[in-house]
C-alpha cells in the first residue's frame, strides 16, 4: 500500500494529522501534509483510509 498527498489539493486543515497521527504530519514550511511512512503496512490501512475519508479537499490517496 502507498500513501500519496496532493500537495496541490491539500488545505492543510490537518484533519488527517487528528485522524492518524501515526501516519501524516504537517509539513511547517509549506503547510501541507505529508505521509510519514510512505509505503505502511497493512496494520496501517484501516487508518489511512479514515484519514482518506476525512480529507475535505480530497487530497489523500492510497494506492494498492
Ligand atoms: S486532511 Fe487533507 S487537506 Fe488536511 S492536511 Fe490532511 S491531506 Fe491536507
Amino acid at each position: 500500500m502507498k500513501i500519496v498527498v496532493d500537495r496541490d489539493a491539500c488545505m492543510g486543515y490537518a484533519n488527517c494529522v487528528i485522524e492518524a497521527p501515526e501516519l501524516f504530519d504537517i509539513d511547517e514550511a509549506t503547510d501541507k501534509a505529508v505521509a510519514l511512512i510512505e509505503e505502511p503496512d497493512e496494520s496501517f490501512r484501516e487508518a489511512a483510509e479514515r484519514a482518506a475519508r476525512v480529507c475535505p479537499a480530497v487530497a489523500l490517496r492510497i494506492e494498492g
